[in-house]
């Protein structure tokens, strides 16, 4: 029998974290553990297998960039508005130097990247946020990119997409964050008028104003299994409405369950029926050039 000890000889950091401090992101090494069912993956089959578990389902989280890579055709990604920067509008003390260490820890300048692509050949208007960058708060930089981009979308009469991710508004900027989340949900309104096809597919977590905004008025509703999506946090709604939530408050699986979403579909098929749903609409299938 092999000695599978040895494997895990001088990796042990990889596999001997501390229950409730498992990243969530594959750490460097050749291994990683699973935080649902907690089994040993092998690094390379998990990319392979789109960051999901083999074993249980489990949906790791994906950079923006990941996330371009494994759902847009090859080269067909053309950025937008990369180079908008938030100015502090409120002087927030240390907030210049979150931004700054954000940034050279993820390679964007915002919680955001968007643009125009091809999905399985469908053109699209795309947003793809990133939790990496300051847990994908929304300032005043992701709504007026979001803004734009719906306004580019009503013009142009392409679909919008939009990955989204969010652990709440951006509170260094005070109600200029609070603010994007009507600035946002006018533009939809806008291009709703114009109509256009609008697809959100919300990723762990989707919660507070971008949920409560352009994260929840999708004409289609999608979500990754097991994601949170809500708007405010378990235990302050317990605590304001005195009553214990059901199991499970707050998953996709839930919110499917309640209408809130109108599908769960696991991210190895997310491509194709992206695809499908743009090709009903009325999208016209481009060749690669
Ligand atoms: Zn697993």
């Amino acid at each position: 029998m092999p000695n599978f000890k040895g494997i895990f000889q001088g990796k042990q950091k990889f596999v001997t974290v501390k229950a409730g401090q498992v990243p969530e992101e594959p750490a460097d090494g050749l291994w990683t553990k699973c935080r649902q069912c907690a089994g040993i993956l092998y690094k390379k089959e998990l990319t392979s297998n789109l960051g999901v578990c083999g074993d249980c389902g489990f949906h790791f989280r994906l950079s923006a960039r990941e996330r371009i890579a494994i759902t847009l055709d090859e080269d067909s990604f053309v950025e937008y508005d990369e180079d908008l920067l938030t100015t502090d509008p409120l002087g927030f003390p240390g907030y210049d130097t979150k931004i700054e260490a954000a940034k050279q820890a993820t390679g964007l300048n915002e919680a955001i990247i968007t643009g125009q692509g091809r999905i399985d050949g469908y053109p699209a208007l795309l947003g793809f946020m990133d939790f990496s960058f300051i847990g994908a708060s929304m300032g005043s930089v992701v709504g007026e990119k979001v803004t734009r981009l719906f306004e580019r979308a009503a013009r142009q009469k392409l679909p919008v997409v939009i990955f989204c991710a969010s652990g709440g508004a951006r509170m260094q900027e005070g109600m200029f964050s609070l603010m994007q989340m009507a600035k946002t949900s006018a533009a939809y309104g806008k291009l709703s008028e114009a109509r256009v096809l609008y697809i959100s597919v919300l990723t762990n977590p989707t919660t507070a104003g971008v949920f409560a905004s352009f994260g929840s008025l999708g004409d289609i509703i999608i979500a990754e299994p097991g994601a949170l999506i809500g708007f405010t946090g378990q235990r302050v709604i317990e605590e304001t409405i005195r009553q214990k939530l059901p199991p499970g408050f707050q998953t996709a699986e839930f919110a499917l369950e309640h209408g809130l979403i109108d599908m769960i579909v696991d991210r190895r098929n997310i491509r194709k029926t992206l695809g499908s749903l743009l090709s009903l609409h009325g999208g016209r299938r481009e060749e690669a050039g």
